[in-house]
């Protein structure tokens, strides 16, 4: 309960420091990281209210609450609500005066969203990024080693999946082989199916897993995650099916330098912006810069995909414990792709891998 607690007054302190009154997070891993309740998205509203004044709120539906640790509701002004209530309602009730600034977590349904608003004529209305990016960007000790074992179990799976061999299978059928591999290895695969592009497919970064049937002479962009307790995996590898031309070693050791070049330009400080672009130099000193059509990577913990956001123009300066991909790839239409992701944290120094899989090129069978 210490982390959370922690974790409120420090949301506190930014709405203060913000001049914001509330914050309201609504189901979401903003919710789970502030409670370590795992509350699925609902229809029914459910929602930790934190106040600049110092006020902790959970408002939940009443037969629910046996779902809420003791420790938690301790800690907190329970506001539960009957199937015939107006929740929304109460939440403008206690909210109170009417020219409120509210924060509101990201994940918040509209409909509950413009609900409040509605009931809430005269208030101000802001994104709860400003409140809970800062916080959520900053891993601590815990959340590094959850995502470190995250990304081995990730590894785990993939060495399975290219001991096996892939030439024969279908794109589809070697993504389901690698959900069992994943389960096998202990991550949760709810709504993960993961990527595996092979031969031109993979030149479509988020390549939808078709029927093809993976041959020699195929390159295989494979990527894919899964949760562990809650925080996620993430990597990316292009092992290559028998001997490869040399067009494509040459593109994979670009990307490799790419991968590498971004990852030596991390230490605190720095800004997002400048680590998309020591990777990119790399593929555009190459000749390759069209063919990197996407980002060079993005924040991860909670969500797969979650700030910062690794690319041009985003002038915000890493810190320590911040973790996020390093993935840059290089995209050949009617050819293949390349893509090789890591996961990295800042330390106080430079960056640590997270990865530890092979960068350099596989041969698989
Ligand atoms: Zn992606
Ligand atoms: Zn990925
Ligand atoms: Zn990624």
């Amino acid at each position: 309960m210490d982390t959370f607690l922690r974790r409120w007054r420090r949301a506190q302190e930014e709405l203060g420091r913000q001049g914001v009154d509330h914050l309201l997070v609504t189901h979401s891993s903003d919710f789970y990281y502030l409670t370590g309740l795992p509350i699925k998205a609902s229809e029914r509203i459910t929602g930790l209210l934190l106040s600049a004044d110092g006020a902790a709120r959970l408002i939940l539906p009443h037969f629910e609450l046996a779902r809420v640790p003791k420790a938690l509701q301790a800690e907190v002004d329970v506001h539960t609500w009957e199937e015939t209530d107006d929740p929304l309602r109460r939440i403008a009730d206690l909210v109170g005066k009417s020219n409120t600034k509210m924060a509101v977590s990201d994940q918040t349904w509209s409909v509950f969203l413009v609900g409040l608003q509605d009931r809430m004529p005269g208030g101000a209305w802001v994104s709860g990024a400003r409140i809970l990016t800062p916080l959520r960007a900053v891993k601590d000790e815990t959340e590094i080693r959850l995502l470190r074992e995250a990304q081995q179990k990730a590894e785990v799976a993939l060495g399975n999946l290219l001991a096996r061999g892939l030439a024969g299978k279908t794109e589809r059928q070697a993504a389901a082989e690698l959900v069992t591999l994943r389960q096998e290895a202990g991550l949760d695969t709810a709504g993960s199916v993961g990527i595996v592009g092979a031969g031109p497919n993979g030149a479509s970064p988020h390549h939808l897993n078709s029927d093809r049937v993976i041959q020699k002479g195929d390159a295989i962009v494979i990527d894919f995650g899964g949760g562990h307790h809650g925080y996620r995996a993430d990597i990316t590898r292009t092992p290559h099916v028998g001997p490869p031309s040399a067009e494509f070693a040459e593109v994979y050791e670009k990307v490799r330098r790419a991968n590498a070049a971004a990852f030596a330009a991390i230490r605190p400080g720095v800004t997002c912006a400048s680590i998309d672009a020591a990777g990119r130099k790399v593929i555009d000193d190459a000749g390759y810069g069209a063919y990197f059509t996407h980002r060079l990577g993005h924040g991860i913990g909670l969500d797969g995909h979650e700030e910062p956001y690794i690319l041009a123009g985003n002038e915000t300066v890493l810190h320590a414990g911040t973790t996020f991909s390093d993935e840059p790839g290089i995209y050949l239409p009617d050819k293949f792709g390349v893509r090789i992701e890591d996961i990295v944290v800042v330390t106080g120094t430079g960056a640590d891998s997270l990865t530890t899989f092979p960068r350099e090129l596989q041969i698989i069978d």
